[in-house]
């Protein structure tokens, strides 16, 4: 370790994006080695459209999938929207975004690798409104898809807009939310090509990212996948 760093631990330690213990100053992921084991993972047999857990026999594509048919080619999500994963993304406005947003990051970019990395040629986000983005000063989405960038080496491109005046999806039934994003989004006026993820912080519906991901194949590209933090079950 540097000598600057070594003042640094000692002056600001830095502490784990889950359970907030002090880790090493030179842990770049921000993940203490026992969150890294306990994290609520998603594991086993799971969808392959939207990552939620499946029983091991039962059909590939999960009954909301086959209903709605998303568009987008598959998912990356590395949590359930439980527990300390949860208690994060709800903390990521208190504490250091940069460093949450690398940990979140870091999880999806684990999630890519492990899954054979298809060929992907850029990232893109899910936009807040102008007004949403004034509200909360930084768009979580935004700062995880350019750490995502970083670490897969991979060029991050802003392609989607959200208009202001239009209800927040969490404060909609899940219904509503269904039609909601219709309009939200549109895309920006850029021609795209190949391959792209898309990423958003937490996946509950997969209306936003189903609606997102049809503009982005409107606008040229080939295939979406998308990527988000962690899984809302739908129970
Ligand atoms: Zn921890
Ligand atoms: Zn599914």
């Amino acid at each position: 370790m540097a000598f600057y760093e070594k003042i640094l631990s000692i002056l600001l330690p830095k502490k784990c994006t889950f359970c907030r213990k002090v880790i090493s100053y030179t842990d770049k992921t921000c993940i203490c080695p026992d969150c890294r084991e306990s994290l609520p993972y998603i594991k086993g047999a799971v969808c392959a459209k939207c990552s939620s857990p499946r029983h091991e026999g039962s059909m590939p594509i999960c009954s909301t999938c086959r209903t709605y048919r998303h568009p987008f080619s598959g998912s990356f999500t590395p949590l359930l929207y439980e527990g300390s994963a949860r208690k994060a993304v709800l903390n990521l406005k208190f504490h250091n975004k940069e460093q949450f947003c690398r940990s979140f990051a870091f999880l999806i970019a684990d999630k890519v690798l492990k899954k054979g990395f298809p060929h992907i040629d850029f990232i893109t986000y899910i936009p807040l409104s102008p007004k949403g983005l004034r509200a909360r000063g930084y768009n979580q989405s935004e700062l995880i898809a350019s750490e995502c960038g970083k670490i897969l080496n991979l060029p991050v491109i802003s392609t989607l807009k959200r208009i202001n005046g239009t209800p927040k999806q969490s404060s909609l039934s899940f219904s509503e939310r269904r039609k909601n994003p219709k309009k939200s989004f549109f895309g920006k006026d850029i021609k795209l090509s190949g391959t792209v993820l898309l990423i958003d912080d937490i996946y509950t519906t997969g209306s936003t990212l189903s609606h997102t991901a049809s503009l982005l194949l409107k606008m040229g590209c080939d295939k979406v996948y998308i990527a988000t933090v962690a899984l809302k079950s739908k129970k």
